[in-house]
């Protein structure tokens, strides 16, 4: 009997499109595109990717067409909060947050307007592509104020007249700043999330979600981890383990035909800086040496 395969729904098209292609690619997955571009399908793995609007992913996971969706915290929180304003409740799973999509839904004001704190927006016109998330913390501090929804274009809502405040999605900051507004608060922290339904699966791919996740962490693991290798005198050991950021115990090896000094290799689970490097050579190292990790499994 064939195998049976996975569907994960990830965006066709936006800003998680090519972080999503480019985790999967780390997790091993290689995949082709179908000749009408909706579906990709898994080469080696299990796995075929259905390419959708953001804003679908979460009901094709919860309603069990697909049996994992990739998509941020932000649309996840937004559609939980419509259906729990309908009475119903979500009923997808969270099972990773990623280290990607980052980015924070956030209030913004436009250049000259009197912030002096979420009271100021008593009485005001908010733009917002996020209804429920903002209705939610207006509600949270008893603000009354009206809710403007649209469906995109927020930042120009106030120079149209349409609003006085915006509620949008904000990474850098450029995009308000371009339109002259300034940010004032945060509503909701986000980054990308992967999701399963709320149906139990299978045992084999119950078996290839739980390997997916191994992979995943691993892949999140090794993003910034850098493997470290230098010679220094044993006396200095003690001062060098201090100076490797975010190291476990190192690998530490007698050189040959010199007693006093030893090569260090260690695993940091963060970047290593100059100054790092700086500071270890002050400590006696020398032969320094920084390579990027590819895998790691725990
Ligand atoms: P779709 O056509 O799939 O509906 P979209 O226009 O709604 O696309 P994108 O702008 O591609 O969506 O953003 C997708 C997701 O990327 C957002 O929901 C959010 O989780 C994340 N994201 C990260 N940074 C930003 C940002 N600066 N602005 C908007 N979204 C961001
Ligand atoms: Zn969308």
């Amino acid at each position: 009997m064939d195998e049976p395969r996975l569907k994960l729904a990830v965006q066709k098209s936006g800003r998680l499109t090519e972080p999503c292609h480019d985790l999967l690619a780390r997790c091993g997955l290689q995949f082709t595109r179908g000749r009408d571009q909706l579906i990709g399908y898994g080469e080696n793995m299990p796995f075929d990717l259905l390419f959708v609007r953001d804003d679908d992913i979460p009901d094709l996971v919860q309603e069990d067409v697909c049996d994992l969706g990739l998509v941020g915290l932000n649309v996840l929180e937004e559609r939980r909060l419509e259906l729990a304003a309908l009475g119903q409740a979500c009923r997808f799973t969270s099972l990773r947050s990623l280290d990607f999509g980052r980015c924070r839904l956030a209030l913004a004001v436009p250049e000259g307007f009197p912030w002096e704190g979420p009271a100021s927006l008593a009485g005001r016109r908010i733009a917002t592509t996020y209804p429920f998330m903002l209705l939610r913390y207006l509600r949270e501090r008893s603000i009354q104020a009206e809710v403007v929804t649209l469906s995109g274009a927020v930042e120009i809502a106030p120079r149209l007249g349409r609003a006085d405040v915006v509620c949008d999605l904000v990474s850098t900051g450029s995009t308000l700043q371009a339109h002259h507004l300034r940010e004032v608060d945060t509503v909701l922290e986000s980054h990308a999330v992967l999701i399963r339904t709320p149906l139990p699966l299978p045992p084999q791919k119950a078996e290839w979600v739980e390997r997916l996740l191994l992979r995943i962490d691993g892949v999140q693991q090794v993003r910034g981890s850098k493997y470290i290798m230098l010679h220094a005198p044993r006396s200095a050991l003690a001062e060098i383990r201090r100076l490797l950021p975010g190291s476990e115990s190192p690998t530490v090896l007698q050189l040959e035909g010199v007693s006093d000094r030893v090569a260090v290799h260690a695993v940091c689970r963060e970047n290593v800086f100059w100054e790092t490097l700086e500071s270890l050579k002050k400590a006696g190292a020398s032969a320094l040496l920084v390579l990027p990790v590819e895998k790691m499994l725990a």
